[in-house]
């Protein structure tokens, strides 16, 4: 997506008692079209509509539609108009919330049954109405919270907002700010009649006409409040743009972000399942998306062979007496399940791998000649995440994530952390990612006091960590305040072909934990002196990392991840024996292939491999047998002859190499596929 124009920057004077709109106009502003000036942000940094009248004179920041605040503001005023249209249409539909979110906006209503295709139809018709007689949203002031619920009688879940004093999310509601009540009451331009009205803080466009590209989504189930105790009522999601233009571009971008989703491709492609006996957010791997997570992890474990690591293997289960020592317990107990009792003690699942390799590492007096220690596992880990939050394979209750940790001396930490970051950039780049960056969490330093007070700790894991990322060369932006509580930690983002970010790796200098577990080594002067440890994970998990790699590939997968290499079909029945022996000599070489027997005719043969997306058809006829040759068929559609025992060399070249020739076969709309760079 193009870079938004520069936000309009100068701020304009509103003389006490004038309107925003007035003073804006008469510095000759824009008040129509994607450039118009939606909202003003006054110099408490709030943001105001633009019939606010301020009492003294005052300097404001015109926000025009196309910067993110002017987005969010249309996308919520798109909201409103949904939620109009569907009283309109169903008056007997009472409201929940309707907040925008990214490129998006949604409504929850509670109705008797669930909104269908055509519904949503009748509904976006009704709100081009709207929006066409070009309602103005007017800003009312309640006079006391009863006035408010007097005339929000009707809507129990608006009285209910009402009535939470708990000051929960209260600053993340739309409905209710944290001073007065408001309410916004959606104007005939004409009439002067309200036609319709919300309880809502505001701020909104100065007209529903100024909502040019808008479009409804989808609609599903939804908690109210996003707890399952609550009751069930339906989400309408739509998307609002400046222009027609911008909308058909997102649109399109959904369009493609849908056939790459890796739930449909994955069982497409029997990668993954789910079973209502086993529970949600369990995955069960297929036979194909196995084969996958194997060829990933061999990969891992070759390249950390390579750099010094050792294996290990942890239990699943484990006492509560070291999540006490982690600090897990009982600060996270949220995040953990419920304790299974064995023999009167308590046994937790475990939610990540770290304190069992920090005990590895504790099990044996360690000198500094065994530094940097570095152990590896592929270890599975089980994690509370809520119902609603779970999603394919990319947000599981248990995976199993490519981890390891570096205990080394202080001194050896930034070359061991810079290794870290040169061994993502190597994986990355031969999967063909190559838009990534990293993003570097720090402690918020208006906030300090939320962070472990040992502030040489604090310095000395952020000066490593910033020499080593420098060296990497690799991007990266910083986040203040996204620290954990005992450091800073470096994630790596991706760009998705979609264009999405994509959180794929944590990792962590960590001088915090070392102390709290007692990790120490003998120094050469004979001195006990804690360790450093790098906490490192990155291929993610098998589950996110895979969902990712599927949606990347569009389900292409590069030859020596496909599932399926080669697919021999024979042109006619005859000639099975044939492709029994090619399959024969393929098989033999260490490659997966497969032989359509099957009565289909030939195109029909080569569409079900394509649609398969195997990398590699063989199609075999009289004269390739003949000659000892097969006849390759790839993924661009270019087809090839060659002897059977170059084709063998050929294919293990592709493996050998991680050739991504034909990997991700969906084109990305304005993106380079992957294959290409
Ligand atoms: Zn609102
Ligand atoms: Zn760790």
């Amino acid at each position: 997506m193009p870079e938004p124009p520069n936000p309009v920057a100068e701020r304009v004077a509103v003389p006490a008692g004038t309107t925003c709109a007035t003073a804006l106009k008469a510095a000759g502003l824009p008040s129509s079209g994607p450039e118009a000036i939606v909202v003003v942000r006054a110099p408490d940094d709030s943001l105001k509509d633009l019939t606010w009248i301020p009492d003294v004179d005052t300097d404001v920041e015109p926000v025009p539609m196309f910067n993110p605040d002017g987005l969010y503001v249309l996308r919520h005023s798109a909201a409103h108009v949904l939620a109009q249209a569907v009283q309109d249409l169903f008056p007997e539909a009472k409201l929940g919330i309707g907040p925008p979110i990214e490129n998006a906006f949604y409504y929850d209503f509670d109705v008797e049954t669930p909104f269908n295709p055509e519904d949503l139809n009748r509904i976006e018709a009704r709100m081009k109405e709207i929006i066409k007689s070009g309602q103005r949203f007017q800003r009312r002031v309640f006079s006391s919270a009863d006035e408010a619920r007097t005339e929000l009688a009707s809507e129990p879940y608006k009285l209910e907002l009402i009535d939470d004093t708990s000051g929960v999310n209260r600053t993340e509601l739309m409905e209710i700010g944290e001073g007065e009540l408001t309410i916004y009451d959606n104007v005939d331009r004409r009439t002067g009649e309200t036609c319709w009205s919300d309880l809502c803080r505001g701020p909104h466009l100065p007209s529903t006409k100024m909502i040019y590209g808008a479009r409804l989504l989808r609609s599903a189930a939804a908690y109210w409040r996003g707890s399952e105790k609550n009751p069930q009522l339906q989400r309408i999601y739509g998307t609002a743009w400046p222009t027609r233009n911008e909308l058909n571009e997102h649109l399109q971008r959904l369009e493609e972000a849908a056939k790459r989703d890796h739930r449909r491709i994955g069982e497409d492609l029997d990668l993954f399942t789910f079973s209502a006996e086993i529970g949600r957010g369990l995955p069960l791997w297929m036979p194909n998306g196995t084969i996958i997570q194997d060829e990933l992890e061999e990969w891992a474990r070759q390249t950390e062979r390579r750099l010094g690591y050792q294996r290990v293997s942890t239990p699943h289960i484990t006492k509560d007496a070291l999540y006490y020592l982690s600090g897990h317990l009982p600060y996270y107990q949220d995040d953990l399940y419920a304790p299974i009792d064995i023999e009167g003690e308590q046994y937790y699942l475990r939610p990540m791998n770290c304190p069992h390799h920090h005990m590895v590492y504790r099990a044996r007096p360690r000198s500094y000649r065994e530094l940097p220690f570095k152990i590896a596992e592929y270890g599975t880990v089980y994690r509370y995440e809520r119902s609603g939050q779970l999603y394919g394979i990319m947000r599981t209750r248990g995976f199993t994530q490519n981890d390891a940790h570096i205990y080394c001396t202080l001194d050896q930490a930034k070359d061991q952390f810079l290794e870290v970051m040169r061994m993502h950039d190597d994986y990355y780049r031969a999967l063909g990612i190559t838009d990534f960056y990293m993003v570097l969490a720090l402690r918020d330093p208006a906030n300090t006091d939320k962070y472990h007070d040992d502030e040489q700790m604090w310095q000395d894991a952020e000066r490593i960590t910033v020499e080593a990322m420098k060296e990497s060369n690799i991007p990266y932006v910083e986040d203040p305040g996204g620290a954990a509580h005992y450091g800073p930690k470096v994630d790596f983002m991706f760009k998705t072909v979609t264009g999405k970010p994509y959180a794929a790796s944590t990792n962590q200098v960590d001088l915090y934990t070392p102390n709290r577990f007692g990790l120490t080594y003998t120094h050469s002067d004979g001195a006990e002196k804690p360790v450093a440890v790098i906490h490192r994970a990155p291929l993610g998990s098998h589950e996110r990392f895979i969902g990712f790699l599927t949606e990347h590939f569009g389900g292409a997968f590069p030859v020596w991840l496909a599932p399926e290499q080669v697919r021999v079909i024979p042109i006619m029945p005859d000639l099975l024996d044939y492709a029994y022996k090619i399959r024969d000599v393929v098989l033999d070489a260490g490659l997966r292939v497969d032989v359509d027997a099957s009565d289909a005719r030939l195109n029909a043969k080569i569409r079900t491999a394509v649609t398969r997306k195997i990398p590699l058809i063989l199609v075999v006829g009289r004269r390739e047998a003949e000659q000892q040759a097969v006849s390759v068929r790839y993924r661009s559609g270019d087809e090839k002859s060659m002897a059977v025992d170059v084709f063998v060399e050929h294919a293990l070249d592709l493996v050998r190499s991680k050739s991504l020739d034909g990997a991700g076969n969906l084109r990305p709309t304005g993106d380079k596929t992957p294959g290409d760079s």
